[in-house]
């Protein structure tokens, strides 16, 4: 028998690419299977940042690049924070990685020691946690409620500061609520984080473009342009340009940090896919009409699934303010029957009874939850709620 490492033993797998698996074990055993747990658009990549991926394959750009992602990559990156975010960097406070996955997991990887404690919102990302703690760090993680939207205020945060923090997580819009701070609370937020100056903050834009409110992004170095030097900006075009399988993500901030993380991937990875690299340089530097019409079709599905869950007799579901997600409570159905344990229970009997799989909030840090992903058909999404409802009936 083979004795693994205490690290890997502290770790789960992935609970979302879970419900994924066993959707599709269902569906191979003949049973008719809605899967809404999927965290990726539904859209085929635009069909410019496909041909400059394959003009780069034809042209041999097939080779290693520099770890931290090709000069012309990060110029459009270095472009991109200035002109969408007003945010200036120079080439060595870039590191562009394998997705946003292994940018975050670089982070933990470069920063923390044993024991060092990392402030993560519920409902979280569920990769954060399992990240910190291969780290050997400590999540500290800081539960909302559904009336204060799922976001944490600056007493809760102030709060769950000690002498180990390391660092504070910020996610907004959020996976899996959907949820944005604005401009207002994140001012507060960086208030309190102003009196800790050895705190550092991640804040995960990943969802940036795809928002429903109107309103311009704001993220934390936004509204509080103290924090710049003690800030990492993590970001990506796997949500935005629908390119989850390129594996292209990015980091930004200070240069001691980044040339850090750069350093963990240069043992590991080192550098992302050549090709994924030109593609990814498309998609920041071409059309954006590509965004806008994803957007446009997320917001229709997100205004009749929210409308439709809170139909539901017991359903709860607050709007969003972006992201592809809604994040219904199902508690008050729990409650009522026996028969449902908790989330976990209730997400299994969802998917037995009505053949729809959407994931237990409890994987995110909010049990009593469920996430449902809106990405995909309208005419699809129709049909998993009516079966949700039909199941709920009986
Ligand atoms: N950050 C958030 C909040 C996410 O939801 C995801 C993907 O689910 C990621 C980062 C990582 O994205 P990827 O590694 O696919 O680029």
């Amino acid at each position: 028998d083979v004795q693994l490492s205490n690290r890997v033993n502290s770790i789960k797998p992935s609970p979302t690419l879970a419900v994924t698996n066993r959707a599709a074990e269902l569906r191979a055993a003949g049973q008719n299977i809605i899967g809404l747990g999927a965290g990726e658009p539904d859209f085929d990549t635009p069909d410019h940042i496909k041909q400059a991926a394959i003009d780069a394959l034809n042209s041999g750009f097939t080779k290693y690049t520099a770890v931290d992602g090709t000069p012309a990559l990060k110029k459009a990156i270095i472009a991109k924070f200035e002109n969408e975010n007003g945010l200036k960097y120079e080439a060595n406070q870039i590191l562009v990685s394998c997705g946003g996955k292994q940018s975050f997991f670089n982070l933990s990887l470069a920063l923390l020691n044993a024991g060092d404690e990392v402030i993560i919102p519920a409902p979280y990302w569920v990769s954060y946690p399992d990240m910190v703690k291969v780290a050997d760090g400590v999540p500290v993680i800081l539960t909302t409620t559904q009336e204060q939207r799922f976001k944490i205020t600056p007493a809760q945060l102030e709060e769950a500061i000690t002498d180990k923090t390391r660092l504070v997580v910020l996610n907004s819009p959020s996976n899996p609520t959907g949820v944005a701070y604005t401009e207002e609370e994140l001012k507060a937020l960086g208030e309190v984080l102003k009196r800790y100056p050895n705190v550092l903050i991640a804040t995960d834009d990943m969802y940036e473009h795809i928002r429903f409110t109107g309103k311009p992004f704001c993220n934390i170095v936004n509204a509080c342009p103290e924090l710049y030097e003690r800030t990492i900006v993590l970001n990506g075009v796997s949500k935005a340009y629908s390119m989850t399988g390129w594996r292209i993500g990015y980091a930004a901030g200070p240069a001691k940090l980044i040339g850090a993380m750069k350093k963990i991937q240069s043992q590991s990875t080192s550098n992302p896919t050549s090709i994924s690299q030109v593609a990814a340089q498309a998609a920041l530097e071409g059309s954006q009409e590509c965004v806008e019409e994803m957007v446009k079709a997320f917001k229709e599905r997100h205004d009749y699934v929210v409308s439709a869950l809170n139909a539901i007799e017991g359903v709860e579901c607050i709007e969003a303010d972006g992201t592809f997600y809604a994040f219904p409570s199902f508690q008050k159905v729990i409650d009522s029957r026996p028969e449902f344990e908790d989330d976990i229970a209730f997400a299994e009997f969802l998917l037995i009874e009505a053949g729809v799989a959407l994931v237990p909030g409890s994987a995110f840090g909010a049990p009593g939850n469920l996430r449902l992903s809106f990405a995909t058909s309208l005419d699809t999404l129709k049909d998993a709620i009516g079966r949700i409802s039909t199941a709920l009936a009986k």
